[in-house]
């Protein structure tokens, strides 16, 4: 909506009258931040980009993410957010966003859509192949043998998005399948 000079200078004029009068700034207009988000559900999260570790709020009006913002009471980023975070909005709606799993099978060209069930099936059999053709029981060293239960065929990597406990699950799911290269995002 267009404004005119006259409007403009009208609008300036009194808030400045009402800061005189009051000692307070006008009422907040409906663009402000408090306006915007007002009867919102709002919940707190972390980034999941970088290991900074960013407090977030996110605004949900019926179950759908409507603004994701910098938490102002986090410790770490005390509101602000870099270039990526600020973007989280777009990772929630975005309509390039792929919501099923594609499948492009060995020596294809095309992708095919596959059903979550099939695509775990399918994960689980290539780890157990994985584990069962590369594990290793045990290891001679100076003539003596050493029970090591080694999976050598496998590497598990973690991420920033991924909290306290479940690092705590995944770990203890890499060295329950024997995984030795056990790494974080964070650390590389
Ligand atoms: S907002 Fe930026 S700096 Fe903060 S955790 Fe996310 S990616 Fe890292």
């Amino acid at each position: 909506m267009g404004i005119s000079r006259r409007n403009f200078i009208k609008g300036g004029g009194l808030a400045a009258g009402t800061m005189a009068l009051t000692g307070k700034p006008a009422q907040a207009s409906v663009d402000s931040p408090e306006m915007r988000t007002k009867g919102l559900q709002v919940s707190t999260t972390v980034c999941p980009y970088c290991a900074v570790g960013c407090g977030m709020l996110v605004h949900t009006k019926n179950g759908k993410v409507v603004n994701i913002e910098g938490d102002p009471d986090h410790p770490i980023n005390r509101g602000a957010l870099c270039s990526k975070g600020s973007a989280l909005f777009q990772v929630a709606n975005n309509e390039r966003r792929l919501t099923k799993v594609q499948y492009r099978a060995a020596g294809s060209d095309k992708w095919e859509e596959k059903s979550w069930d099939w695509s775990m099936n399918r994960i689980a059999k290539l780890m157990k192949d994985s584990r069962d053709k590369n594990f290793v029981k045990s290891e001679t060293r100076d003539d003596k043998k050493y029970v090591v239960n080694r999976n050598e065929g496998m590497a598990f990597l973690g991420a920033a998005a991924l909290d306290n406990e479940e690092c705590y699950l995944w770990g203890k799911f890499a060295r329950a399948m024997g995984v030795n290269y056990l790494e974080h995002q964070a650390r590389i």
